[in-house]
């Protein structure tokens, strides 16, 4: 019997020469040197010139530029990635700022839409509901167990796109992406997993080529189990992996968080994490129109999981800084889709109805502004264009910094655009959006949008959660990650009215939140790695380089 090589993350090397170039965690393409060609076989099946990394680099961002639209740069680049990772990361590492709009949202939304007509090969692990009783079977053909995040969805609420069943696999995949782009978390240690327990949308489900079941969503206990045998397989097969939820449904998310988070290393993204990199925002918004958080009265169009995330993290702090909950509250108003959330108001689900104030029913978002007089504004609807004019000068009206934060994806469901927001205020909205906007000059001043990505926190969260071994993730983790990130943005930046420090600053970003996170983490004792001694440097020496290895010397 033979012993096949095996990487130190205990991953089988390929066998013979083709394997590498069809490996592409493994494979270098035109970059294999000479010695490598020899001494793996890879003699004749490349071109003879051997090309550097910058070379290869140079011809990807070439190609990446002349595709005609971004579905089609997705294509290309996702292609990339089933090639070649190092390189993949190579490219988006060093152009983050344009990549990250094609690997993420918005282009991502689009690309789940298509899924099925542009799907090339597969990637991630599909469980769905047929393979109950066999999750922790199947889990074992994954080719690795030195797996440390796993990002799961079951497609019910891509972004702000609504359900798009097995389609949305592209969310996991680009979200793990952005952990090993932003914070360095091996590609290898990432796992993106797609559950499909069926789809509510109808045009898939009759749709020739889509990917996934045909069939109703899975609903009720039967759902629950579903998730159960999946979270104790993942902890079985992976010990101690942080599996972060992502784009459920409103109806699953709160209550799988509620259920899990003390039982599991886990989170849920679109509510904590929003909530986290949110947060930030409204920090750094103060630190521009000079206000305090306590002064504060904040009104949410959308009380879903971004809504509520942001507002539980904001009472939290109001609570840090000597507030009783009731108090902090009181600061928080949200509108949904029947107006305004009040007391007596009927059928209002638990998490609203901490935030239902004595107020007059108010139908829609116009006439609660103008009653509540809010100092911020805050979009989680996914309801295009609801920031109407009127709405954005009256808040110009009640504030001289008005804060403006329009979060729906992808970019054509913002609450309103950044120009709109911008040139309605005449240059005094603190703006910040989910999807990017371009940069808009008022009066000959140059603003500069933020945009709350969720890729500021959420990779640098999971990096210090690996570094330390955390058993769990708790709220205190993700507002040490605001306040970090919200310490992080220069003057210079604030002075442009960005609320978000530039995505060049990625890596500083997510080690500097890592860091504290980790801190956190030790002063919580839910640490399972004991602590380094210098800790900065360790977490460091952890991230990933995208830098081919020489497999002479392995
Ligand atoms: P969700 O489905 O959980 O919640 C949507 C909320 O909007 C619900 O409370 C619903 O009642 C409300 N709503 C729907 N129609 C409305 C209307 N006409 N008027 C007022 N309210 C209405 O979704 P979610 O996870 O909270 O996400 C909402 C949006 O926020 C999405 O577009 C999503 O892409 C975006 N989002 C942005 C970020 C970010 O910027 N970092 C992160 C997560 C989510």
């Amino acid at each position: 019997m033979t012993t096949q090589k095996k990487t130190k993350s205990n991953r089988a090397l390929p066998a013979k020469g083709v394997d590498w170039l069809h490996n592409p965690v493994f494979n270098k393409g035109t970059a294999f040197t000479e010695a490598e060609r020899d001494m793996l076989g890879l003699r004749g099946l490349l071109p003879p010139h051997v090309q550097s990394m910058d070379e290869q680099a140079r011809r990807v961002m070439g190609n990446f530029r002349s595709k005609p639209s971004d579905l089609e740069r997705y294509i290309q680049i996702v292609g990339l990635q089933d090639r070649n990772e190092t390189l993949f990361y190579r490219v988006v590492m060093d152009n983050l700022e344009e990549l990250m709009p094609i690997i993420y949202t918005p282009t991502v939304g689009k690309a789940c839409q298509e899924y099925g007509h542009i799907f090339r090969r597969s990637r991630g692990f599909y469980i769905s509901s047929n393979d109950r009783g066999q999750m922790e079977h199947i889990l074992h053909h994954w080719p690795t167990r030195d797996v440390k995040v796993i990002v799961v969805t079951d497609g019910e609420r891509i972004l702000g796109l609504g359900d798009l069943g097995a389609s949305g696999m592209g969310i996991p995949i680009g979200k793990l992406s952005l952990y090993t782009a932003c914070a360095g978390i091996h590609p290898m240690q990432c796992l993106p997993i797609t559950i499909d327990v069926g789809t509510d949308n109808e045009t898939l489900r009759n749709d020739p080529l889509y990917i996934g079941l045909r069939q109703k969503r899975i609903r009720g206990e039967a759902y629950d189990a579903i998730i159960e045998e999946f979270m104790i397989a993942v902890e079985k097969i992976f010990p101690g992996v942080l599996v972060q939820f992502e784009d459920f449904g409103n109806c699953n998310a709160f209550r799988l968080l509620e259920r899990y988070r003390d039982r599991a290393c886990t989170f849920n993204d679109d509510i904590q994490g929003t909530g986290a990199v949110t947060l930030a925002g409204i920090l750094s918004a103060l630190r521009i129109t000079g206000g305090k958080l306590r002064e504060q009265r904040v009104l949410f169009l959308g009380a879903g999981e971004a809504g509520i995330g942001i507002a539980e993290n904001i009472v939290n702090v109001l609570v840090e800084e000597g507030l009783t909950p009731a108090e902090a509250r009181k600061r928080v108003w949200f509108v949904d889709s029947k107006g305004l959330v009040v007391k007596g108001r009927d059928q209002l689900t638990e998490h609203k109805l901490h935030y239902a104030h004595d107020h007059a029913p108010c139908a829609d978002l116009f006439p609660a502004v103008k009653s509540i007089k809010p100092t911020m504004l805050i979009g989680a609807s996914g309801q295009a264009k609801s920031f109407t004019r009127e709405i954005v000068t009256t808040m110009a009206s009640l504030n001289e910094r008005p804060v403006i934060f329009a979060l729906s994806n992808p970019t054509s469901k913002a609450e309103c655009t950044a120009e709109e927001a911008y040139t309605w205020t005449n240059g005094r909205a603190v703006f910040a959006s989910g999807s990017p906007f371009s940069p808009v000059t008022v009066n000959g001043k140059l603003h500069v949008p933020g945009q709350g990505n969720n890729a500021y926190i959420f990779p640098g969260v999971g990096l210090g959660i690996l570094c330390t071994g955390a058993r769990r993730v708790t709220e205190s983790m993700f507002i040490v990650a605001a306040r970090t990130l919200a310490s992080l943005i220069r003057p210079e930046e604030l002075a442009e009215g960005r609320v978000y420090p530039s995505l060049q600053r990625i890596h500083e970003v997510s080690h500097a939140i890592a860091v504290a996170v980790a801190e956190e983490v030790f002063a919580k004792k839910l640490n399972a790695h004991s602590r380094p001694e210098d800790l900065p440097g360790y977490i460091r020496s952890q991230m990933f380089k995208p830098e081919y290895p020489d497999y002479t010397k392995k």
